[in-house]
């Protein structure tokens, strides 16, 4: 297992936001880590908006982001203050290019 997932949370006060910024390998596995990171960051401020970057990801698989947006359907439930950028399109890990993964979804 390489993949490796790195969060930076920026909590900016001049635009009144916090931005998670998320780098490396966003898996279904991965992807669990940002659970907690996204409620703390909502109990950091709960009227501050919450963005979940995804777009500097190295690698990013669409179940991942379908489970967060789960996860956000829960401390969130309009999505009125957490959104997530998603990659477009999104990034296959570098580490299984060339190789077969053996999922076909
Ligand atoms: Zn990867």
């Amino acid at each position: 297992m390489g993949h490796t997932l790195s969060v930076i949370v920026r909590a900016d006060v001049d635009q009144n936001e916090i931005r998670i910024a998320v780098e490396g390998c966003v898996t279904d596995q991965s992807q669990t880590a940002l659970h907690a990171i996204l409620r703390r960051a909502r109990q950091l401020d709960p009227r501050a908006p919450v963005v979940l970057d995804l777009q500097n990801t190295r690698h990013c698989d669409e179940s991942a982001v379908a489970l967060l947006r789960m996860t956000i359907d829960d401390i969130d439930p309009f999505h009125r203050q957490v959104r997530i950028l998603s990659p477009d399109p999104m990034p296959a890990c570098p580490m299984l290019v060339g190789a077969d993964a053996g999922e076909a979804s």
